[in-house]
């Protein structure tokens, strides 16, 4: 196992090998590069006989095993193709308490769960605005190697109802080849803001099925949603901009306030920081850091104080329309079209009647059980990061 700043050097005078048997294999045409890059935690395959090497070999990438093998006096090295192979998995969940806890009970990673929210994350708070008995379906891919589970790819299409509203999302990747989400119909659900300004993982304690939005609007007169979240927490620019006031603003403590074009601006308080970048006359991209949560100014405890305005006048963020990106047309249209029949076909089909849409105001909870049992505990919404 290679340690950090760790070289092959090092390793062949720790495990006392032939040094210029190193220089033999080093010296072959085409080896070094992949040979001397080295990564804390790569595996490297060593056969010897008395400090002789009789084989070396590492995997270079996911798909290619360098194979260095001792032939009489000379050594002798080939890429091993490894190939791998992408299965479709469709699986759904209803959300009885937090998203990756339904996730997770439906065998669903936290790594897709998070993709499935950025998915919708410009139509749904993932914050504020899942309610017990949301659902949704997921297809993914996974990828396998010689029969074995690698790790989890791309979501290629996904359905979430939110509070009884349908929303259906399918990955597609232009000729440019960016990929992205578009709605059944090729509208891309990408939206010039974001619904929440903040990272719902990072609101681990927020979920409340029960609650009737304690947070919102809770100051008197107050026009904007409030995010309890724990000091420090990044806030994103909900859409790209030009930052147009930062400092102290009264009540709002430190703040920052972005326009979007002519129309719309958006204002962030209470923060603990800003952002080293962040000035007037920054532009910001949507998703960028611009602070961090504090509770500078009128602030109760910890909490982002979100507004969306429109020509000055306060929309709740939370419902108000937002404008969207550029919908697909012509020859990508019906290339997409195509892909996105099967993709919600498939979409519909493999859950259990319990899981299929059904009138609005459903009271179903807990998991649809394709898997064996819920994971007990749970409700921790942290990234446990790749899956392995
Ligand atoms: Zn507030």
């Amino acid at each position: 196992m290679v340690g950090r700043n760790d070289t092959l050097d090092a390793i062949f005078r720790r495990m006392a090998l032939n040094m210029s048997d190193l220089a033999a294999i080093r010296a072959l045409p085409g080896i070094r590069r992949n040979l001397d890059f080295l990564k804390p935690g790569d595996a490297i395959k060593l056969t010897h006989t008395d400090g002789n090497i009789q084989e070396l070999s590492r995997k270079v990438s996911e798909t290619q095993t360098l194979d260095v093998v001792r032939q009489n006096e000379r050594f002798e090295a080939k890429l091993i193709d490894n190939p791998v192979e992408t299965q479709v998995r469709t699986a759904g969940a209803t959300i009885d308490s937090s998203l990756f806890q339904a996730a997770a009970a439906a065998n669903i990673s936290d790594l897709v769960a998070l993709k499935l929210a950025n998915v919708f994350a410009w139509d749904i708070d993932f914050v504020l605005d899942i309610r017990e008995g949301d659902r949704f379906t997921v297809m993914y891919e996974q990828i396998y190697q010689q029969g074995k589970y690698l790790r989890d790819g791309e979501v290629l299409a996904a359905e979430f109802v939110n509070n009884g509203k349908v929303y259906r999302a399918v990955r597609f990747v232009s000729d440019s080849g960016n990929a992205g989400y578009y709605t059944p119909s090729g509208a891309a659900m990408r939206k010039a803001f974001l619904r929440a300004p903040v990272e719902f993982t990072r609101v681990s304690s927020a979920f409340n099925p029960h609650r009737r939005h304690p947070i919102l609007n809770t100051i008197r007169g107050h026009m904007g949603t409030d995010y309890a979240a724990p000091t420090g927490t990044p806030v994103h620019a909900a859409g790209d901009g030009r930052v147009t006031f930062t400092g102290w603003r009264g009540g709002y403590g430190n703040a920052v306030l972005i326009t979007h074009g002519s129309e719309v601006s958006t204002l962030y308080g209470h923060m603990s920081r800003f952002a080293r970048q962040v000035h007037v006359g920054t532009r910001v991209q949507q998703g960028e850091v611009i602070g961090y949560v504090g509770m500078t100014g009128l602030a109760t405890g910890p909490h982002l104080h979100y507004e969306y305005l429109t020509n000055g006048v306060h929309r709740n963020p939370q419902t108000v329309k937002l404008p969207g990106a550029e919908a697909l047309h012509g020859e990508a249209l019906q290339r997409f079209l195509e892909l996105a029949a099967p993709l919600m076909a498939g979409l519909q089909q493999p859950a259990p009647p319990s899981a299929l849409p059904d009138p609005v105001g459903t009271a179903s909870v807990g998991a649809v059980s394709l898997s064996a049992s819920p994971v007990p505990g749970g409700g921790d919404s942290r990234i446990k990061g790749a899956v392995n």
